[in-house]
């Protein structure tokens, strides 16, 4: 089955990833529009309102719309993992801006930890796509001059579906889900002994409970994270009607994040 969808997407391109335009020449499943739209966002810190206890400052790619969702789901849900590189890009580009805000440079270690996935997401999506990501962005920034390293301290047990949970319930859930690896943590904990930047990532941020979790397991083992760094940022659905800064897009109209160069 996968052999026959892999030669049906040689023979017919497909939809584009981002818009689903069909007949168009595409690059990495992306049309040219939608490939120029991924290529111009601009990293910008973000942070869900109210932010759960222990987020570290937060740094998206791009919001969870349009093409970058697009691009998003393809890769996550619909096994089009050869987006794992243009993806792991934006990611890169997340992580930099995430490490210059918090005073971090080219000089010094960038560890870089993404969340760990669960066994059952790890079947289902058949591999681990934030594992993925974070080597292909790792592999660009040490491109760019960052002595950026990938390190996977932290292992996820399955935990109930969250959606019915409050914030309380969530943060408590996801913290829970978390535990430690105890020989991976040592390892991060010399590197961290050296100094360097530690910056956590994922893929989306929405109540940022899972990135705060993150945090709050490795600071219980001594380790301060810097920043955290997504692909995506969504705004939070809520019953009252939204306000402005709902969701704070700041730091908007900076300059793109230099990736090469000094
Ligand atoms: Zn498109």
């Amino acid at each position: 089955m996968d052999l026959l969808a892999a030669l049906a997407d040689l023979v017919l391109p497909g939809a584009c990833v981002g818009c689903a335009a069909e007949r168009v020449p595409l690059r990495y499943g992306a049309c040219e529009v939608c490939a120029e739209f991924l290529t111009a966002l601009v990293p910008f810190a973000t942070a869900p309102v109210p932010p759960p206890p222990g987020l570290p400052p937060c740094t998206a790619a791009g919001a969870y719309a349009g093409p970058l969702r697009g691009a998003l789901l393809a890769y996550k849900e619909r096994g089009r993992h050869r987006l794992a590189r243009p993806l792991g890009v934006l990611l890169a580009g997340s992580v930099a801006r995430a490490a210059l805000r918090a005073g971090g440079g080219r000089s010094e270690p960038l560890l870089i930890v993404p969340v760990p996935s669960t066994a059952r997401a790890i079947r289902e999506r058949h591999g681990d796509h934030m594992t993925r990501l974070a080597r292909h962005a790792v592999r660009r920034l040490r491109a760019s001059g960052w002595r950026a390293e990938l390190h996977q301290p932290l292992r996820a047990l399955p935990r109930p579906d969250s959606a019915t949970l409050d914030a309380p319930g969530r943060a408590k859930a996801a913290e829970s889900s978390l535990t430690i690896r105890p020989s991976r943590i040592r390892v991060l904990q010399r590197r961290m002994m050296i100094g360097g930047t530690l910056i956590v990532v994922d893929d989306i941020v929405t109540t940022g409970a899972t990135l705060a979790a993150v945090a709050t397991r490795l600071s219980e083992a001594n380790m301060q994270v810097t920043g955290a760094a997504t692909l995506a940022a969504t705004r939070l659905r809520r019953a009252r009607p939204p306000r402005t800064g709902d969701f704070r897009h700041m730091s908007r109209a900076g300059s793109k994040v230099p990736l090469s160069g000094s």
